[in-house]
């Protein structure tokens, strides 16, 4: 299962930039070609998560079609998946422009919880 790996190394880049204060939403923007299954993903976050100041945060995927441009005919063209295959000329040599990303795009921070004020039950 990639998601826990994917997983580990989202919640330590979101640990990084929150620096201690609690994380209420993580947006993440995934590549279609990283075959990443949401709902494994967001279970093997909340694991990795525990006990952390990202746990119980929002984790919001943006799924980022895979796009790439045929060396053959030169046609830009989306891609819906291996092999990896232009749609115009069925030619197989392309190179990859999107798809592959695996980005935390947003952290939202808790202030509420910063300032002392309302607690978040869980
Ligand atoms: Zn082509």
């Amino acid at each position: 299962m990639h998601e826990l790996s994917i997983a580990e190394s989202v919640d330590r880049i979101a640990e990084r930039h929150a620096d201690g204060r609690p994380v209420a939403k993580v947006e993440l923007k995934v590549g279609h070609l990283r075959q990443v299954v949401p709902s494994a993903l967001a279970f093997a976050f909340e694991l990795v998560a525990q006990g952390t100041c990202v746990e119980g945060a929002e984790l919001a995927m943006e799924e980022i079609p895979a796009a790439g441009r045929c060396r053959r005919c030169g046609a830009e063209s989306e891609l819906h998946g291996f092999p990896l295959q232009c749609p115009v000329c069925e030619g197989l040599d392309l190179e990859l422009l999107r798809g592959e990303e695996l980005l935390v795009d947003a952290l939202e921070l808790d202030d509420a919880i910063m300032n002392g004020g309302t607690r978040y039950g869980r």
